[in-house]
């Protein structure tokens, strides 16, 4: 069962919310702090990120998992502490990371992981990841 962040005083975790001047590219995923996060679909680890700049201090700490699946989207999992290393293969289901936690930085913040899925090229970057995750068997609370 995956539950969505639905508003608190920070915004929506729905995929398409308004996030000020752009809007929000995946979907929230409300978890707890160092809960295991497991690949909801097979592919290769193509980049361990940083979705912040390194000299914000409050965010430096915080990472993304970033695993090609088979037809070239990247699915990007953020603020998530990674355990594999990029050229890992990874099957779906495996735990790939544990949620690093959000409330510290924005206090009273759902908290939650963040999930997008980018297409390899197209002019609109981003899918809808609910659809994908229905379209795997996915349920969602709510
Ligand atoms: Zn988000």
């Amino acid at each position: 069962m995956i539950r969505i962040r639905s508003t608190d005083i920070y915004g929506s975790g729905r995929y398409g919310a308004s996030r000020g001047k752009r809007l929000h590219n995946g979907i929230d995923i409300v978890c707890h702090k160092n809960e295991s996060i497991d690949a909801f679909e097979s592919g290769t680890v193509t980049k361990i990120g940083l979705p912040y700049n390194p000299e914000d201090t409050k965010k430096a700490h915080l990472r993304y998992t970033e695993i090609t699946v088979a037809n070239g989207d990247r699915h990007r999992y953020f603020y998530t502490d990674g355990i594999y290393l990029v050229d890992h293969v990874v099957s779906r289901g495996d735990t790939i990371a544990w949620a690093q936690g959000l409330q510290d930085i924005y206090q009273g913040i759902t908290e939650h992981y963040h999930f997008e899925i980018m297409k390899p090229t197209a002019k609109r970057r981003y899918r809808n990841p609910v659809v994908i995750l229905k379209g795997l068997g996915h349920e969602f609370l709510g």
